[in-house]
Parts: structure tokens; sequence; C-alpha cells
């Protein structure tokens, strides 16, 4: 724990901990020492973690990295990051990450941008770790932490995992509890651990999930011993190729990559077959309808009343400017833009055109994945992001359906409520990493960890 602490002060440049709490760290650590020497050590005992701000952690500032929830303390802990404490582990602070969990470079954070520790080769310029997660990526890349939290909604785990060379699982919507965790788009978000190995996914993953009777859609499934599904046997495994994944325009590193992946899983034993998931290409579409339509309604609570800030006032002001003006300085743009698109696809004229449209997408996007497990397929081998990590600054605000475009290979699954992982798959020709993701059935994550375990 102190050797973490002395990491992350030295690595302010990362901006990656908005929060640190190392007095509590170091109780935390003492405590965790007491009890591996009474030799009743739980699986994390003593091992260091950071905490995305999206969590609510009790009496430590929580602010999903928004200036809106500026000063906000929760009276409260978030099941996971209790579930985390209990286990053992060793909060060192919060994580940044992109505001509300909306972006997929860190660029939209009221603290300013976490920074990747990685460099294209022979170049200086600042990268993105990936967001929304991408303070989490950045700590665990950098060795500032063994493991973070993340969350998923879109892509939020796996494609910072991939842009930073670590490993990211988003489970089964419905795994891990979602109470205490502010919410984006509550039937997608799902939160998953971010680690340095499979292995560690396998332990943390166990330590976070698990049904929690304040999250009504948190499964009640008992919790698999994950690590020991672990055994690198996948043989006789069906790995599906799907098609649509196979895009125009993709970089030649990647599409080898993919290739070096089913051939590494077919060596293991595997067998790779061609799918075909007909609907991926509506997939983007589907979830930026989706998503800013729950986020519009699940950020009406930002009133100024309830809490954080609420913008000074002037004489003759009522509850309206009171609303109008707490929310225009405390939302940034890209949330503001969710709302305003999510108010818009809701509104009782363009209901049925967008957001039932969507939801019915939504549908058939599941039943692809349905119809290809039903042929036998064990899991889904794709690319886990169109590139790699693209540096700060180059995707600009004014076109922000580039920025969407990043997550084209992972909201597929947060539509279907499947398991996803990323795992880094080696480097492309400027040094960067790049991360493959495997797409699993729903609750089976320990195979899932497994197949991944074998491309490691
Ligand atoms: N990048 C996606 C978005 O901006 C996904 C974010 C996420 O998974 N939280 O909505």
């Amino acid at each position: 724990t102190e050797a973490c602490l002395k990491a992350i002060d030295a690595a302010d440049a990362l901006n990656a901990f908005v929060h640190k709490t190392p007095e509590m760290a170091i109780e935390r650590a003492k405590a965790a020492d007491l009890r591996i020497k009474a030799g009743e050590a739980p699986s994390m005992c003593g091992l260091p973690v950071g905490i995305k701000d999206l969590f609510c952690t009790k009496g430590v500032p929580s602010q999903a990295a928004s200036g809106i929830l500026e000063g906000f303390k929760p009276e409260y802990e978030s099941t996971v990051s209790q579930k985390l404490a209990d286990a053992g582990s060793v909060m060192l602070g919060k994580l940044n990450m992109d505001e509300f969990a909306m972006g997929s470079s860190n660029e939209t954070s009221v603290y300013g941008n976490a920074v990747s520790p990685w460099r294209r080769d022979g170049d200086t310029a600042e990268l993105t770790p990936g967001g929304s997660s991408g303070g989490s990526a950045s700590a665990v890349a950098a060795d500032l932490c063994l493991a973070a939290t993340g969350t998923d909604t879109g892509g939020s785990i796996r494609q910072p995992a991939a842009f930073t060379g670590t490993v990211g699982i988003k489970p089964t919507y419905g795994r891990c509890s979602r109470w205490g965790i502010v919410a984006f788009a509550s039937s997608l978000d799902q939160a998953g651990p971010m680690t340095k190995s499979v292995r560690d996914a396998a332990i943390m993953l166990e330590a976070m999930c698990g049904h929690d009777p304040k999250d009504s859609t948190s499964a009640e499934l008992a919790v698999p011993d994950f690590e020991a599904m672990l055994t690198g046997d996948i043989k006789g495994k069906k790995i599906g190729i799907p098609k649509e994944y196979r895009m125009d325009g993709m970089p030649g590193g990647i599409e080898k990559l993919w290739a070096d992946g089913a051939e590494m899983l077919k060596a293991a034993g595997a067998e790779i077959v061609d799918i075909s998931l007909p609907h991926t290409k509506y997939a983007l579409p589907a979830y930026y309808v989706i998503a800013p339509a729950e986020a519009s309604s699940n950020l009406a609570r930002y009133d100024g009343v309830r809490y954080g800030q609420r913008a000074a006032l002037e004489a003759g002001d009522g509850i309206t400017e009171m609303y109008e003006k707490t929310r225009a300085e405390g939302f940034g743009h890209e949330v503001q833009r969710r709302v305003m698109v999510g108010t818009y696809v809701l509104s009782a004229g363009f209901y049925d055109a967008y957001y039932n449209r969507a939801r019915r997408v939504r549908t058939l996007i599941k039943k692809d994945f349905e119809d290809a497990f039903a042929a036998g397929v064990d899991a889904i081998l794709t690319p886990a992001t169109p590139s790699a990590a693209f540096g700060l600054g180059e995707m600009t605000d004014a076109d922000p359906v580039q920025m969407y475009l990043n997550d084209v290979f992972t909201v597929t699954v947060n539509l279907a409520g499947l398991p996803g992982i990323a795992v880094p798959a080696g480097l492309d020709s400027q040094g960067l990493p790049l991360g493959l993701q495997l797409i699993g059935k729903p609750w089976e994550e320990g195979d899932l960890l497994n197949t991944a375990y074998a491309l490691e």
C-alpha cells in the first residue's frame, strides 16, 4: 500500500486518481495485516485497489467526474465497493473517468483527462487511456494499484483495457449489483474488474459480484469460484468469428491480431467457425438512442436541490431559473448533449420513431447472439476496438459521432446483456497495445475467463 501511495504521488501527471485516501488506506492495510497474521485472510486481503469515481464511497467524494456533484460525499457505500472492502482490499482513492461515464477518452471529466502511461514509439505525444474508465486503466497500466473497478455501459471497461494493455471484463447484466453506482443508462450499466491479468480478473470478479436485494435487477445466482475454472483447457470449444465485425478501413494490424488470436485458440484445441450476427450495424445507432434516453431520465435528479451544487441565483429567480442555471453550470457539454438527445427521443412525437424502434433493434441484436449460441458457439472472438489509443485532443468536440464510432465492437454486448472481456493481444506497428474481445453466454463468466486465459 505504501509503495502504491508513493507511486500515485509520483504519477500526478497521469491524473488517474482524483481523490486520494492515504490515511484510510494505511488504516485498512494495517487491519488487513492483522487478519493475515490471524490466519483469516479473505481473497483480496491487503491488495491495494482504486475505485472509479462513479461508485459511491462513504464519506469520500464521489462526483462521477461531474461539476454538478461537487462536494458530494455519500452517506453510504456502493455494494460492489463494500464487497471489495469485505474481501480485504485496500482502497487507495477514487479514479478519473468521463463525466457520468459518457465518453471514450476520459476527456469529458471535470478534472481534466487522465493520461495513458503508453506513448507511440519515438513520440512524446500524450495518448488517451480510453474511457470512460480511463483513470482505472491508466492507474492499473502504470502500476499505481494492483487492480481497479470500472463500469461498462457501452464499452467503458473493455475499450480502456484494450488501449492500455490491461484486462477488463464486463459481466452479464445483473451479475454485479448496481446499488450505489451513479446511474448512466440503467438497463446497460454493469460494474467489473480492470486488472493486469485474467487470473486477477477472476479473483476480483468473484469478490465483487453476487445477489443484492437492494438492486432488483441483480441475479439470484450463486457465485462460482472463477479462479478454479482457469484450467486453460478449451479443447472442443467452438469459437465464432462474426463476419459483420470485419469493417472497411480497419487497420491491418487489427485484422492480423484477430487472425492470430483465432490461431492461438485453435492451437489450444478450439474449433473456429465463421458466424453471422446480421443486426450488428444497427447496434451503434440503437445504443446512442437508448443510452441517452435512459440518461436523460436518470440525470433529472441533479436539480440543485438534492445533491451537490446549486448555481448562484439572482433576486427574482424562481425554481425554473434555479434548475436551468444549476444544470447549465454543473453539466459539461457531452452530458448536456445526451440529455437533449434523450429528451428528444422520448418526447411524445418521436417516441415511436426513435426510442421504440431502438428497443426493437435491441431485441434483434440479442436474438443474433442467442441464435449463434443455440447453433453451438461457446464464445465469440472480435477486436475490442477499431484502432489503438488515439492522441488526447485528436477527436474534437465538433464531431461527437467520430468518438461514438469507437464503441462499434463493444455496445452490442451491453445491448444483449452478455459478458464480454478484453484481453491484451499484442502491439501495433507504433508499439501501442491492442486488445481482443471475447463475448460469452449469459452467466458463463467462468468459461469466458478460461477462454481468455488461453489467449493471454
Ligand atoms: N463510450 C460510450 C458512451 O460514451 C460508453 C460509455 C460507457 O460504457 N460508460 O456512451
